[in-house]
This record gives C-alpha cells, sequence and structure tokens, in this order.
C-alpha cells in the first residue's frame, strides 16, 4: 500500500480527504462537516453543534499557562464556534485525559476555569468523560446552541459587493503567544523571570479570550443577519478564505482598516515584525469575521466594536490586499499551525 504522509494535505485537505465518501442520511441534519458547527433540525428547533481538541505541547505549554485559564478557554474556544454560526452556546460536554504528573488540586484548578467559563457565558456542563494519558494533558469539549429556525449563518453565502467585517482587534493573541514563548526562552537559559510589563493585553488576548457573544446579541437587537460568517481562529487571510472558496467569490482586503490594539501594534515593531502580518498569519484572535450586504451599512457604522475592512469581488477577480502604500498583493494563507503541530 502508498504510504502518503500527513502533511502533504494539510489540516484542510485531510480532513476533506477523510470525509470524501460522508453521505448525510437524515433529513434532521442541515448543515454538515465543513463549517463552524453542524447545525441539526430538531422538529423545528435548530441545534448548533462543535467540538475542539486540545492537546498539551500542541495547542498549550503548561510552562506559562495557568491550568484555571486553560479551563476558561478550553470552553471560549467552542463557544466561539457557535457565535460564528449566529447562535447561542446552551451547554458543553468536556472529556479529559491526563498522565500521573497531574493532582486532584491541579484538575480542580482547571475546572474553576470551566465553570468560571460557563458561568459568564450562561451555558451548563451537562457531561464528559475521564481517562488517563501515558503521556500530558489532553482536552475535548464539545458545545451544543440553539438558534432561531433559519437564521444561523454558514460561510457559503457571502456576494460579491459585500462588505467584509470582524470584530475587536487582531494579531494580538499571536503576539502574546511569542512573548510568552520568548520568556520561556530565557528563563531557560539564565532563570530571569518573565518579564511581562505592560503586555496585560497580549497576553490577556492568548490565556484568556473571550467569546465574542456581544456581537450575536447585537446582530439581533438591530436585526443584522451577516450572509456568511467565521471565527477567526486559524489567521484573517486563512479565515476570509474560507468565507470566499465556500461562498464562490473573490475579496479585497484594505490593509488601512485593519484594527490594531495599540499595545500589540508596539510590540510587534520591538521585535521587527509587521502587524497586518500578525493578523493575517496569526490565529486565536476569536474574533467575528462576517460579510453584510451593503444596505446594512448604516447600522454598522454605528457599531464601535466592528470595522468594515474590504469587501468582496467576483470570484475572477481573485483575493487579495491593498497596502498601505496602495500595492496590491494576492491574499495567502499562510496558515497557523498552532505551534507544534504536524497539519
Ligand atoms: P473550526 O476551526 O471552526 O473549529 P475546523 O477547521 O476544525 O473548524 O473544522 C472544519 C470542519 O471540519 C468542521 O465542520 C469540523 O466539524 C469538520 N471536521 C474537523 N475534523 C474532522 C474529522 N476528523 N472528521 C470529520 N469532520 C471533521
Ligand atoms: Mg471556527
Amino acid at each position: 500500500m502508498e504510504r502518503t504522509e500527513i502533511n502533504s494535505l494539510g489540516e484542510f485537505g485531510l480532513i476533506e480527504y477523510l470525509t470524501r465518501n460522508n453521505e448525510t442520511r437524515n433529513a434532521s441534519t442541515l448543515v454538515s462537516i465543513g463549517d463552524d458547527a453542524a447545525v441539526i433540525d430538531h422538529f423545528g428547533r435548530q441545534t448548533l453543534i462543535t467540538t475542539d481538541l486540545l492537546i498539551e505541547g500542541i495547542h498549550f505549554d503548561l510552562a506559562y499557562t495557568p491550568l484555571k485559564h486553560l479551563g476558561y478557554k478550553s470552553v471560549v474556544v467552542n463557544l466561539s464556534d457557535i457565535y460564528a454560526m449566529n447562535g447561542t452556546p446552551t451547554q458543553i460536554v468536556i472529556s479529559i485525559a491526563f498522565s500521573n504528573r497531574f493532582s486532584v488540586e491541579a484538575l480542580d484548578e482547571f475546572y474553576e476555569g470551566v465553570n468560571a467559563a460557563c458561568d459568564v457565558y450562561g451555558v451548563d456542563l451537562v457531561g464528559g468523560d475521564t481517562s488517563s494519558s501515558q503521556k500530558g494533558f489532553i482536552i475535548n469539549v464539545t458545545a451544543i446552541g440553539e438558534v432561531a429556525p433559519d437564521k444561523f449563518v454558514t460561510r457559503k453565502n457571502a456576494k460579491p459587493k459585500d462588505l467584509i467585517c470582524v470584530s475587536g482587534e487582531l494579531g494580538g493573541a499571536f503576539l502574546g503567544l511569542t512573548l510568552l514563548e520568548r520568556e520561556k526562552a530565557v528563563y531557560s537559559q539564565t532563570g530571569a523571570q518573565p518579564d511581562l510589563e505592560g503586555m496585560a493585553v497580549i497576553v490577556g488576548r492568548i490565556l484568556k479570550p473571550e467569546a465574542r457573544k456581544d456581537i450575536v446579541q447585537w446582530f439581533l437587537e438591530n436585526e443584522v443577519l451577516p450572509t456568511s460568517m467565521i471565527d477567526v481562529s486559524d489567521g484573517l487571510s486563512s479565515d476570509l478564505l474560507h468565507l470566499c472558496k465556500q461562498s464562490g467569490t473573490g475579496c479585497l482586503l484594505y490593509e488601512d482598516k485593519l484594527p490594531f490594539n495599540e499595545e500589540a501594534k508596539q510590540f510587534a515593531y520591538k521585535l521587527k515584525l509587521d502587524p497586518t502580518a500578525c493578523a493575517l498569519s496569526g490565529g486565536e484572535d476569536y474574533e467575528l469575521l462576517f460579510t453584510i450586504s451593503q444596505s446594512d451599512y448604516e447600522k454598522i457604522r454605528t457599531n464601535n466594536a466592528i470595522s468594515v475592512i474590504g469587501y468582496m469581488t467576483e470570484a475572477e477577480e481573485g483575493k487579495h490586499i491593498i497596502t498601505h502604500g496602495g500595492n496590491k498583493h494576492e491574499l495567502i494563507a499562510q496558515g497557523w499551525n498552532h505551534g507544534k503541530s504536524v497539519i
């Protein structure tokens, strides 16, 4: 038998390949593989379901991640996928596996974070599974949510001329991770305590992200229904390219319009990194990236937490970014491999 290396396909290529024969057998399966969450119809009510796996050494490093924050983040990253469908999360189930390196107190700390997130986002922890592992800590969270009939928003329905919008600020999580990795290296070489002075925002962005519940609430109150939506977990370019691919459009982004936090920007300059590259290719910001039809512009303009960063085009026009200097570059997905992943 032939042997194909996994990294020759990449994460999305692998998922597409493994699920190429997957069939939808039930009429209640409204949206299946390929979006932030699946949509299931339950007697006219629509349920959302999504799951994420977090592996020690791949997705998180306990050298600088407090367990309480890890518990919080494990929940939040799943809730973010429910919000990205324009839904409201209601329940989670959580499974963990751990080696004998972990004590009851350590796991309890993790659960403090889980409970805090359930409190903040109003979700119920309703089950899970517990196992030992040979090495390290493994976490799987599944989130369930609800959405008003036919108000779910997929990655598929963006149209040329729709405005591309993003919530909050970009690139901060990548810069926070870069800072923590740098301080870890300094500590292991010199024993020097980490210097995180003035870096609370970017460190917070990677260790304790929040999901944009407020934006979905705002859509409801202002009667805005995005034409497509995704949460920014892999970097702006990779996630925008998903919207383009699934909607069959091209796009034009404006570097001038990308939203940055000032602290993040200054830290990028200090490291001689380009803040735009951090936003395009750095992941884990958990902001919402969505498109709206132009007729919703007046409404969107009033929300300071939302930036209009470009517009969708016909597919033939390609996918581009206009730089500060007015040059046009092709948008490519540099991908975010969550640090040490092989895919
Ligand atoms: P997100 O970043 O929003 O969590 P992913 O990129 O992880 O989404 O996954 C994209 C789509 O592929 C989702 O619909 C997800 O449920 C599906 N998927 C991921 N891994 C698998 C798998 N091993 N088998 C089947 N479907 C999968
Ligand atoms: Mg997602």
